[in-house]
């Protein structure tokens, strides 16, 4: 089965790979192609190459800065970036663009509109996500940040934690309570604060990778503006889901083919190693082609149903169960190909601690260990395999709810 989208878009893709021959050099392969340290730049260069293309946020009407794409021409833009290497924008910009101005469009006052989402896209407002907290995680409506209304200003204490990215951004969106009597989902507000101010300190956690790619946030009598909550006080929590479904919908379209372009390395390591005649080897590696295979056609299932304009509901835990635990099989099958040169990694690293490394990474041995390391988070981040499973049983299945406790 090899389905097509018709000669539209065919046409939208022609000028999509005609964007990318002119702004990218000949012999492009590839960002896992350059050396890691060059590859901040680089993304930093594209990302203005974006803006000015308003390709950074393909669907946003043009009033806002974005190109006012359809949901069929963004799902092509989406698969031929995927497809050159080339990221969709900066590091930040899954929060700030695709979570936080999203859901702004939506529950967004015109003053929010009009003041954060230029500056989102010009990359002068850079934001990470602060739901998480020691005591709150897949239990997020227990949350015990405080915000306490004092005069104009919110006044906010406690801490967030496993913050991504937070030592990257200046700006923070960021669930507090802001009515402790009230039941706990309705006693929280939706607040943006500025990071720049004495009473906010990031400490970045250290991976097992070595790097540090999230932070704990600190609140000390931090204060944003009483104006700067979106949706209406103690109204947090409808917006947070919202936010979360642009969060756990997005990659689904594109799954595949970053899955599939490390597999093919994987295939050529195996081949080097003259392991494609090992029968268990070649068993597994089959068992990985088979998975992503299914992630194709998961694919183009949410697709479908994006195309017919519903956002991606609680069957967009399927696809986050079906890449995580994925991508931790097939990280350890790499490890295996690598046998005891796995125990001293060497190389170019992945330069992100989240999914495949780079599109046309070279086989270096760093690549596989830290992405195998790296991985160990991923059926943590973004939902737990188990609450995804709960979703999955409860909300999908419509199996009997799980018992509360107590
Ligand atoms: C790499 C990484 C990046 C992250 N980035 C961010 C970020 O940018 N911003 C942010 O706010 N958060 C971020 N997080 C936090 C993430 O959302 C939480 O780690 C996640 O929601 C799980 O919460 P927890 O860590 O508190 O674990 P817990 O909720 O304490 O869960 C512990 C274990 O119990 C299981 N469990 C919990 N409840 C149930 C249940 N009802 N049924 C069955 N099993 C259950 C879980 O599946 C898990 O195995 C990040 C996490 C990681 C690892």
């Amino acid at each position: 089965m090899n389905p097509t989208y018709g000669p539209e878009a065919d046409a939208y893709r022609d000028k999509v790979q005609a964007f990318l021959a002119e702004k990218l050099p000949t012999d492009w392969a590839g960002i896992g192609t350059l050396p890691g340290d060059e590859v901040r730049d680089f993304v930093a260069s594209w990302r203005t190459t974006l803006y000015e293309a308003g390709y950074l946020a393909p669907g946003w009407p043009v009033e806002y800065g974005g190109a006012g794409l359809s949901a069929l021409e963004q799902v092509i833009l989406a698969e031929e970036f995927a497809r050159a290497g080339v990221p969709t924008g900066g590091p930040n910009d899954g929060f700030g663009i695709q979570m936080l101005g999203n859901t702004l469009l939506v529950w967004g006052s015109e003053e929010q509109k009009r003041h954060y989402i230029p500056r989102i896209l010009s990359g002068e407002d850079t934001w990470c996500q602060g739901y998480s907290e020691p005591n709150a995680g897949s239990d997020l409506g227990g949350l015990g940040l405080r915000a306490d209304l004092d005069g104009d200003q919110w006044v906010l204490n406690g801490q967030k934690i496993w913050t991504s990215a937070g030592h990257l951004a200046d700006h923070i969106f960021t669930l507090a309570r802001t009515d402790p009597d009230a039941p706990k989902h309705k006693g929280i507000s939706f607040l943006l604060v500025d990071m720049r101010q004495p009473g906010i300190e990031v400490r970045p956690i250290k991976m097992i990778s070595g790097e540090s790619e999230f932070n704990e946030v600190f609140y000390t009598d931090a204060v944003t503006p009483k104006h700067e909550v979106v949706g209406g006080v103690n109204n947090g929590w409808a917006v947070a889901m919202s936010l979360l479904g642009y969060e756990r919908g997005a990659a689904a379209a594109t799954n595949s083919i970053r899955y599939q372009g490390e597999l093919d390395r994987l295939f050529l390591l195996a081949k080097e190693r003259g392991l494609t005649e090992d029968p268990r080897i070649r068993q597994r590696l089959a068992w990985c082609y088979g998975k992503v295979q299914i992630m194709r056609y998961l694919g183009m299932r949410t697709l479908t149903q994006f195309l017919a304009g519903h956002q991606p509901g609680p069957d967009a835990a399927i696809t986050k169960l079906y890449w995580s635990e994925y991508h931790q099989a097939v990280t350890e099958l790499s490890l295996d190909i690598l046998g005891a040169d796995a125990l001293v990694p060497s190389g170019r690293k992945p330069t992100s601690a989240f999914g495949a490394d780079d599109a046309g990474a070279p086989n270096s041995s760093a690549s596989w260990v830290d992405t195998f390391l790296n991985t160990r988070a991923a059926t943590i981040y973004a939902g737990s395999s188990q609450i995804q499973r709960n979703i999955v049983g409860e909300m999908v299945l419509g199996l009997p709810k799980e018992p509360k406790p107590g």
